[in-house]
């Protein structure tokens, strides 16, 4: 990088504060956190996005568990300033006027990152144009398809027109920015002097290029028919590279974002290790995944760092030294902490949640490969064992409002919380958010996940909880096969090394087995020692899963080569 410039970090979500739904889960967690982290540091980035005027979606659940949609009515002019700067891009041949709203995200030592939100809502739009940014995650394949030519290309054009000269290195978080490779082709093409990109265009650009990729899932990767590119792009912009991004008659997103980058990334060990057999072409690395600690921190939990582990904020190693904090000390932030949960979870189900029974907490996006119902697979097993030691168990979570079968999961998390009772107390919130999410991480005793491995990419919840000293009980996958140290950090469900399998009734039964055998005694018999578990998740977790570690990686891998 030379002095001045910027990395300029594209992502279809950001997770900026609370009361700014232009985030759905932890892509844009995970993006908010980075640049708050490069804003702590004063890495130069900026933060591109849309500025999704209708938010994800409010969620509502009925008595019976069934999920239904609102959108979201949010005050722009609260939280964002509008900018003069006008870019456009064209849509099947119509010109579409693009807007950027800002934010700052100002970090501790006072340097600040500006996020430029694209907004398409204005005048002289045609109509449906104007819709584009005003949901994220909604509408069909060609919706998509028209908010990514948005963010991608636009993002581009507004970041020239607004004066950004000097864009060194272009992140692009997921695929759905990728389109922007298409505007840096054709610049690059017009750089040596030829209108058509050709094959070594994309190698001068490759330098330029990052891209991180979030999922092994094939339904996260973005993929568009290419009659339907075709004509939402205009031909002619990328056929000499045709075969490099079109598999089955589709255009690639994954493909055109790997095929430019020069660092490719998966977010955890082992997702890399699946990203390099998907994607066998090309290299893949890792650095995985982290949380902004003062983000996450619980305000008890920030007031212990402060008395026992100087400048923790930008100096996220320091961590270490939790492990000589008394554990009374440990103890009582954590309960603070939990009290304020208890008293939230009282309010909304009216449950009498008590602050001395063994808590658990589970918390993510309804959908079927992350098993929410795992816990619940031998009712009879879970109720004798909480009648012996007493657990109550608190959720959340929305699924996309087209996937069926996630809806049906928080139904099924309904029906197991009337078969159980009172035998084990059991809460669905609603509007899993970044103001229910800090509340539920820092409050609960033991964090739950139980993807189906390995399609769990990294999964950062757990370290939001590990930096409150709340320790996971977790399938190994994900970044929990590197944080995981059995009773030291938290525990496994099921064996390390075990091939990617869905047997659930032998995981269902290792969970039954850890809670009844380990985890509880534990809790209930030898409160010190529980204590000290927890301890150790601050000091060896939070102490590495956090996104100043991650970002530094990036900086020295990606970003400076
Ligand atoms: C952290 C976070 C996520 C992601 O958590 P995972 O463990 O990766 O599923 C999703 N949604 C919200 C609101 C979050 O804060």
């Amino acid at each position: 990088m030379s002095p001045g410039a910027y990395i300029a970090y594209f992502s279809m979500e950001i997770g900026l504060a609370p009361g700014v739904p232009t985030y759905a889960g932890g892509l844009g967690m995970l993006a908010g956190d980075t640049l708050r982290t490069a804003a702590d540091l004063g890495v130069p980035m900026v933060g591109v996005s849309l500025v999704h005027r209708k938010g994800y979606f409010h969620q509502r659940v009925d008595p019976t568990g069934w999920q239904t949609e609102e959108p979201v009515a949010w005050s722009l002019d609260d939280h964002l300033t509008e900018l003069p700067a006008r870019a456009s891009v064209e849509i099947e041949g119509r010109p579409v006027q693009i807007r950027a709203w800002r934010y700052d995200i100002r970090g501790t030592g006072g340097a600040s990152v500006p996020v430029f939100l694209l907004d398409t809502d204005l005048d002289g739009n045609a109509a449906a144009d104007r819709l584009l940014t005003h949901f994220l995650y909604g509408g069909d394949s060609h919706y998509r398809l028209c908010q990514e030519i948005v963010l991608g290309i636009g993002g581009a054009r507004m970041l020239d027109a607004l004066g950004y000269a000097d864009i060194d290195r272009y992140h692009m978080n997921e695929g759905h920015a990728a389109l922007l490779v298409l505007e840096l082709l054709k610049r690059q093409a017009r750089a040596n002097g030829h209108e058509r990109p050709r094959p070594e265009d994309i190698e001068a650009l490759r330098p330029r290029c990052v891209f991180t990729t979030h999922t092994p899932v094939p339904a996260g990767h973005d993929q568009f028919p290419l009659a339907m590119a075709e004509k939402a792009l205009g031909a002619g912009m990328y056929v000499c590279l045709l075969d490099e991004f079109c598999y089955e008659q589709k255009l690639n997103l994954t493909y055109l974002a790997l095929a430019a980058s020069h660092y490719v990334n998966g977010v955890a060990k082992k997702h890399g290790e699946v990203a390099r057999h998907l994607y066998a072409k090309y290299r893949v690395e890792s650095i995985t995944n982290g949380v902004h600690v003062a983000t996450w921190a619980s305000e008890p939990m920030r007031a212990l760092f402060d008395r026992h582990v100087p400048d923790w904020r930008t100096d996220n190693p320091g961590l270490r030294y939790a492990i000589g904090v008394p554990l009374g000390e440990i103890r009582e932030a954590h309960r603070a902490a939990k009290r304020e949960l208890l008293a939230y979870v009282n309010h909304v189900t009216n449950k009498g949640f008590d602050l001395d029974v063994f808590t658990i907490g589970y918390a993510r996006r309804a959908t079927a490969y992350k098993r929410p119902t795992l816990v619940f697979r031998d009712i009879e097993r879970l109720r004798g064992i909480a009648r012996r030691r007493a657990v109550q168990l608190v959720f959340a979570g929305k699924a996309h409002p087209h996937d069926l079968p996630g809806k049906e999961l928080i139904q099924e998390v309904h029906r197991a919380m009337g078969l159980l009772d009172t035998d084990v107390k059991i809460a669905f919130l609603p509007e899993y958010d970044m103001t229910l999410a800090r509340l539920l991480v820092a409050g609960t005793d033991l964090w739950l996940n139980t993807p189906q491995p390995p399609l769990e990419a990294s999964g950062t919840s757990g370290m939001k909880a590990a930096v409150n000293g709340v320790p996971s009980l977790s399938v190994l996958d994900g970044w929990w096969i590197e944080g995981w140290i059995e009773g030291v950090t938290g525990w496994a469900i099921g064996e390390p090394g075990a091939a990617a399998s869905d047997d659930r009734a032998a995981e269902a039964a290792s969970l039954y087995d850890k809670l009844e055998r380990v985890i509880l005694p534990l809790y209930y018999d030898e409160p010190d020692r529980y204590v000290d578990v927890m301890r150790r998740a601050i000091a060896l977790n939070g102490s590495f899963f956090n996104t100043e570690r991650m970002l530094n990686q990036y900086v020295t891998r990606a970003y400076f080569r």
